[in-house]
């Protein structure tokens, strides 16, 4: 069936004669084949939105559908590509036409024709069913990619394979109650802009952690949790996702970048692949998926991009894996929203974003979440999901952050003016939240401390009251402070700088386990508790807070993680100074 274009609108086509074609049906577009996929359909008219450079197109050129949704295509060979917004393989296409992506270009997202080592896992005569793992494969050293029984084939295994097969060579023949035997092979294609199936959804009451302390601690995300995290320039955004996607207690990295300036991108395109695993040593990329829009290309793919990124997550999360996926910045991806919607002379809403902005982010934030996979196996995968945005002017009123916040559970305030001080990671820990945290505390309970709930609350409320605290010192000064209030000073100060501040780039501080996040944070509490006792008994106030022992508290984060009884000995030390402290006659304690 053959439409004729009739309007040519930057990257939005209007064709007629389309009656025959479905809504999102993927359209090859003029004799250059541009790539398109039909986002409205009247009659016999489809506005096709164009993945491609629409430029020298026109007015009676044909349009073809293909009758098929736009799909990714999965099977190994997924991890360490760097794809595009509707995954094209942006380093395939590099080494064989350079630079620019040539227009119409048909390269598979996949290689099809790499040999894999298939290894079975299931016999002959063994009954499988939608979602069941059949074999392996060994994709890098990190990730074994499950080979799984696609959508709606059940049946008993009457052939399968061992040993070298491309993504697209049968490895199993299954025998449906029908009678029909049908081949299967690693490669399955899904639509990008429907969810997998999966079996149910589990509550999030496990958090993801990331061993970095101001997250696990005050504003923790749930695996299959989904957070935000605004990125003023310069706060430390990058920093903080390359963080998460080294530590976080996640088995595979989709990172989805929408680039605004060409440049920012090639920096994601650069450094990425530069960084290291730290838990197997390996380039990071060996448990990465890459999907890369620069400025330079159509906006209609940075659209697709986030739905073919959580396309690609969901895939892994159904083999079982921990998926974490990035969005960076879903502001550029609104943006593209904003001007296909503007061609398409929709009415529009807030600073002209679309009506459906929220609708639409929620579409991508709900395909988060833990679930029980597909299969006969009880199984469980997750995917988390991080969204950046980066509000203009850092104005969080702004309607792309604020649909956000309306979505996700988890809020990082990055700061500029913590930056500016040079407090990384710079979390405002008075504007950000966590919706999971009471949901996460009977796992803290269990498996950090009895008591890590009631440290976490009384932590936080020292930190509340300094702020108000800072308050009165600016209208009167420190000296209208009773000594009790100048410790809880003293003592957010420890917190702030003892334990939220975490350096990045320092070997042992990076990373941060909970075991050792517990001990730092009572250390601090402890001290708190000692030092209001210790006045109370009738202790100098100033040698209080001068006791030497502050400073190894200040050095507890440094202590690497297989000598944490250390902490321990400093906290004997403490106690031990402290009641040194106490003069002759005064009340002591145990
Ligand atoms: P953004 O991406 O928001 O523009 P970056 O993530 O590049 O900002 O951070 C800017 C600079 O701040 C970094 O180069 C680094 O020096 C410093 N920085 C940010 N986070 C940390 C951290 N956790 N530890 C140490 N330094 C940090």
């Amino acid at each position: 069936m053959q439409g004729r274009i009739v309007k040519v609108s930057g990257p939005l086509v209007i064709a007629e004669g389309m009656q025959d074609a479905k809504m999102y049906d993927v359209v090859r577009v003029s004799d250059k084949k541009l790539i398109g996929e039909i986002i409205e359909l009247r009659g016999d008219k489809a506005s096709i939105q164009v993945y491609e450079e629409t430029a020298g197109i026109g007015p009676g050129e044909p349009v073809v559908t293909t009758g098929y949704p736009l799909s990714v295509e999965l099977a190994p060979g997924l991890i360490e590509s760097i794809f595009d917004g509707i995954q094209r393989p942006l380093n395939v296409i590099r080494d064989q036409v350079g630079d620019r992506i040539a227009r119409g270009i048909d390269v598979p997202a996949l290689d099809h024709d790499k040999k894999w080592d298939f290894v079975p896992t299931v016999n002959e005569g063994d009954f499988v069913t939608t979602g069941d793992i059949i074999g392996t494969v060994q994709e890098t050293s990190i990730i074994e990619h499950r080979i799984m029984i696609p959508q709606g084939v059940e049946g008993t295994i009457e052939w399968i394979h061992k040993g070298e097969a491309t993504i697209v060579d049968p490895i199993a023949k299954v025998k449906k109650k029908s009678g029909e035997a049908v081949d299967v092979c690693m490669l399955q294609r899904t639509p990008v802009r429907i969810g997998r199936r999966y079996k149910e959804k589990l509550p999030p009451n496990v958090p993801m952690l990331t061993g970095q302390r101001v997250i696990d601690t005050f504003f923790p995300v749930a695996k299959g949790g989904v957070a935000a995290v605004p990125g003023p320039f310069g706060s430390g955004k990058t920093v903080v996702q390359h963080q998460l996607a080294k530590w976080a207690d996640a088995d595979l990295i989709v990172y989805v970048g929408c680039g605004e300036r060409g440049n920012e991108m090639t920096d994601v395109l650069m450094e990425f692949p530069q960084l290291k695993d730290p838990k197997s040593g390996e380039p990071l990329m060996k448990r990465t998926v890459l999907i890369a829009n620069t400025s330079d290309m159509p906006v209609a793919a940075r659209e697709a991009s986030i739905y073919t990124g959580i396309t690609i997550a969901e895939y892994f999360r159904d083999m079982g894996y921990k998926v974490a996926i990035m969005a960076d910045s879903t502001s550029r991806w609104a943006e593209a929203l904003r001007e296909m919607s503007g061609r398409l002379e929709e009415m529009p809403g807030e600073e002209g974003y679309p009506a459906y902005l929220s609708s639409r982010l929620a579409e991508f934030y709900e395909r988060a979440g833990r679930v029980m996979c597909l299969g006969q196996e009880n199984r469980e995968g997750a995917i988390s999901a991080i969204g950046a945005v980066s509000p203009p002017g850092g104005d969080l009123s702004e309607p792309v952050t604020q649909a956000t916040l309306r979505i996700v559970k988890v809020f990082w305030g990055l700061d500029a003016q913590l930056a500016y001080r040079r407090h990384f990671p710079a979390i405002n820990w008075l504007v950000s939240y966590s919706l999971y945290v009471d949901r996460l505390g009977e796992w803290m309970e269990e498996h950090v401390a009895g008591d890590w709930d009631d440290m976490r609350i009384e932590a936080m409320s020292i930190l509340q009251t300094e702020s108000e605290l800072e308050e009165i010192v600016r209208l009167v000064g420190v000296d209208a402070l009773s000594l009790k209030d100048r410790l809880t000073l003293e003592t957010a100060r420890s917190i702030r700088e003892d334990y939220l501040h975490q350096n990045a780039f320092h070997d042992v501080d990076t990373y941060t386990s909970m075991k050792k996040q517990y001990k730092m944070l009572k250390l601090i509490l402890e001290f708190h508790h000692a030092a209001n006792r210790t006045l109370e008994a009738g202790a100098e106030f100033s040698e209080i807070i001068n006791l030497p022992v502050r400073e190894r508290i200040g050095r507890a984060k440094y202590i690497p993680e297989d000598r944490i009884a250390e902490i321990d000995a400093i906290m004997d030390e403490m106690n031990e100074q402290m009641e040194a402290l106490v003069p002759e006659g005064g009340i002591r304690y145990a």
